[in-house]
């Protein structure tokens, strides 16, 4: 996947009733899409009156689980040090320490739970034995190409379960031995037969090999020369509404639709410079999870 710069947190938000008139900003229009389907609604302006206004309702606790912490004045060098502890770091740890290596991972905050929402194919999951943490399947996706083209993908698409993706690997983690730190790794020295990092608690650890798991925004890559990384930008919401047009066995993977937008010249022809899609996945006919995103 090329490098994800996604600016909007992906908001867990419950709204009794969001805003499916047409949307007052150009990066969201979540419903009003002129679904085909019989009843094409219309709802109120919520009295949140535009999505991009809405705050989370809390903040994500961290997970229930006692992880084995590396021990200051324990010298022992380790085989490998991973630093961060997102899906990569935590799987990385899980599976090379599987193999009788030791493995410290070192993250600010390990045991936070992760803030986006993640989608996958089943398929590909199921082939790295993670299925049981998928907490919705849909059997077919779509793409709403234009107003008039729809392709269906017989492929099934799945939300990942982040706390209990988190917890198994956590608890896989703990139980092949691999050390946890927190804190935030802020160098990292090579020398001929060894590595080693410093952290911003002073901390300094010392390891055969290094992985980066630190996330698009890593600071310890250096490129020859400048490079262009690309980004995404999405906006996320969990909704809650009267109804919705979704199918409830389809994922809807991108919605390039713009009649949505009317006539409206301003809004159409800023749409068609910059487009942007709508992803979306309903949980059933009262939630849908809605994230509008940008690409380049
Ligand atoms: C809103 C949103 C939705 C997304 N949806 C999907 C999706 O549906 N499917 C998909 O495949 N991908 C999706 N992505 C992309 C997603 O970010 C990556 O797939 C995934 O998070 C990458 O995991 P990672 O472990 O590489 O990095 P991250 O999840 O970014 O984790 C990096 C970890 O490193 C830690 N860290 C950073 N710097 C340091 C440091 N200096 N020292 C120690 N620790 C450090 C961080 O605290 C963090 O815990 C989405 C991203 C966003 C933002």
């Amino acid at each position: 996947m090329a490098s994800f710069l996604r600016l909007s947190p992906p908001t867990l938000l419950s709204t009794s009733r969001p805003c499916l008139s047409p949307a007052k900003t150009p990066f969201f229009h979540p419903v009003d899409r002129n679904p085909p389907r019989k009843h094409h609604q219309r709802v109120q302006i919520s009295k949140f009156g535009s999505f991009l206004d809405l705050e989370p309702k809390s903040k994500p606790e961290p997970v229930d689980f006692d992880v084995p912490w590396f021990d200051p004045a324990d010298r022992r060098r380790f085989d490998v040090i991973v630093i961060g502890a997102g899906p990569a770091g935590l799987r990385l740890a899980e599976q090379v320490s599987g193999r009788g290596i030791k493995v410290c991972c070192l993250d600010p905050s390990p045991l936070s739970m992760w803030p986006n929402n993640y989608g996958v194919w089943v398929d590909e999951f199921e082939s790295l034995g993670l299925e049981d943490c998928l907490d919705k399947t849909w059997p077919m996706t779509c793409v709403y190409i234009n107003d008039t083209k729809t392709k269906y993908l017989d492929r099934a698409y799945g939300r990942v379960g982040r706390k209990e993706l988190k917890l198994k690997l956590l608890s896989d983690c703990a139980a092949n031995g691999v050390k946890f730190h927190k804190s935030k790794v802020w160098k990292v020295e090579h020398e001929e037969f060894e590595s080693s990092i410093a952290c911003d608690d002073g901390t300094e650890l010392k390891a055969s090999l290094i992985v980066d798991a630190s996330g698009f925004r890593s600071s310890f890559i250096e490129y020859d020369k400048p490079r262009n990384h690309g980004y995404q930008i999405a906006h996320g919401i969990l909704a809650e509404v009267d109804q919705h047009p979704f199918d409830l066995d389809k994922m809807v993977l991108m919605d390039w639709r713009d009649s949505h937008l009317g006539n409206e010249p301003y809004l159409r022809a800023s749409n068609s410079r910059l487009p942007t899609f709508l992803y979306a996945m309903p949980f059933d006919s009262n939630l849908v999870f809605l994230e509008e995103n940008l690409s380049r």
